[in-house]
């Protein structure tokens, strides 16, 4: 609820407060936090749930559920707590089950990753943190493969805590977590640096699409722009590609890239790296007659708040454009937006946009989306932030 909505509150920030409408009947109870836009987070609707230890036990307890009953789970990690749309707002927690890079023998380690987004939350990290402890455990997630040790490791590192006046925070919680964690994702294995990678360390959302794209890849030229750890490249090159070239600007992203390719027995040869920013590396390409059949599209978060919406949509027409000027007719587009602000027809339509300026027609053959274990609460719509389209290019 954001704070103009509310006319008086009488407590303290991070409170948990009853929320009561203007003709003074009860609405909710939530937690409060003053130097917030989003002042107030629901908890429950129901008047008689206090919200109490038991109550977030609750919680974790369905979050777990959920992720347990998932069918055709194929990876050894998850996000477990996905804050709003699993009911515990403000709360994301990835869990990472694998086994040390320096030795790849030794006990399998879980490496829970929490992040405290709001200040209701970060006051009562301690308290979660000890129920995860309790209560995941390998045996309510058979499909992660088993672990020996856990090990949780705090992410609080996101700008959006400056929203909610808080710092960010990140360091060891409990246990140690390797600095490289192998973990399986479809049959692949990809280190995953929990403590200094991108959001907890691995893309989880794009893992189902990673796989999806794979299956156009078989004897293709695939262009892997904005690659970071070569996620799509790998899945592309496993699947029979011809060749895999992630571009990316961050070093260290690329060399990652490059031991996954290792760490799957996949020929390097087939494997190319270009470090620079995509817009002026597509361009290069284009004017040097590059084609590739497969282009892959997966910047990030262009717009960050309603205002930069339309420079974002500007954006992502120029990279798809870009992205189309090297590729051959018939070609693959894979491409994705992560910004939350752009609902799926807004992008389908800058798509298009791109298309037309492009003198390309341009078919939808499958529509994308986050994966289950970043599900969309229908009361929560925000909640779905990645959209993408596989498309034919002609
Ligand atoms: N497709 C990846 C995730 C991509 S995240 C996967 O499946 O794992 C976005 C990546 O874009 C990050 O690695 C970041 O380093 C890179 N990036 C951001 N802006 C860029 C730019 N202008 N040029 C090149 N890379 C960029």
């Amino acid at each position: 609820m954001f704070s103009g909505a509310i006319a008086r509150a009488d407590c303290s920030d991070g409170d948990i407060v009853e929320v009561f409408a203007s003709d003074g009947s009860w609405l909710a109870r939530g937690y409060y936090n003053g130097r917030s836009q989003i002042s107030l987070r629901l908890l429950t609707w129901e008047r008689g749930e206090a919200v109490d230890e038991a109550f977030w036990r609750r919680r974790i307890e369905r979050a777990l559920l959920s992720r347990a009953l998932q069918p055709g789970h194929c990876s050894s990690a998850l996000r477990l707590i996905n804050a709003e749309s699993d009911a515990i707002p403000g709360l994301v927690v990835d869990l990472y089950v694998g086994q040390d890079a320096e030795r790849m023998s030794g006990p399998r380690t879980a490496a829970l990753v929490v992040q405290a987004l709001s200040l209701g939350i970060d006051q009562r990290l301690d308290g979660l943190v000890r129920l995860l402890q309790e209560m995941v455990i390998p045996d309510r997630l058979p499909q992660l493969g088993g672990w020996q040790q856990l090990a949780i490791y705090e992410r609080s590192d996101v700008d959006v805590r400056h929203l909610e006046g808080l710092p960010e925070r990140a360091g060891p919680v409990f246990g140690d977590v390797p600095d490289r964690l192998v973990i399986e994702e479809c049959g692949l294995r990809f280190e995953v640096d929990v403590k200094h990678g991108h959001k907890t360390g691995h893309y989880l959302d794009q893992r189902l699409n990673r796989a999806r794209v794979a299956a156009y890849c078989r004897g293709e030229q695939v262009l892997n722009a904005f690659s970071y750890t070569g996620g799509f490249s790998i899945h592309a090159l496993a699947a029979g590609a011809n060749s895999a070239t992630d571009v990316d600007s961050s070093a260290a992203a690329l060399a990652a890239a490059k031991r996954n390719l290792a760490l799957n027995r996949l020929d390097e040869s087939r494997h190319v790296l270009i470090e620079g920013d995509v817009f002026q590396v597509l361009r290069t390409l284009r004017d040097e007659g590059r084609i590739f059949d497969v282009v892959v599209l997966d910047p990030p978060k262009f717009a960050h708040s309603a205002g930069q919406v339309q420079a974002a949509c500007r954006g992502y027409k120029d990279v798809n454009m870009l992205g189309m000027s090297v590729l051959r007719p018939g070609g693959v587009l894979a491409t994705f937006s992560c910004s939350g602000l752009v609902p799926a027809e807004l992008f389908q339509k800058v798509i298009f946009g791109a298309g037309l300026d492009a003198g390309r027609d341009v078919q939808v053959l499958e529509p994308l989306s986050q994966a289950p274990d970043h599900p969309v609460l229908l009361a929560f719509p925000e909640s779905a932030y990645l959209k993408g389209f596989i498309c034919r290019v002609w």
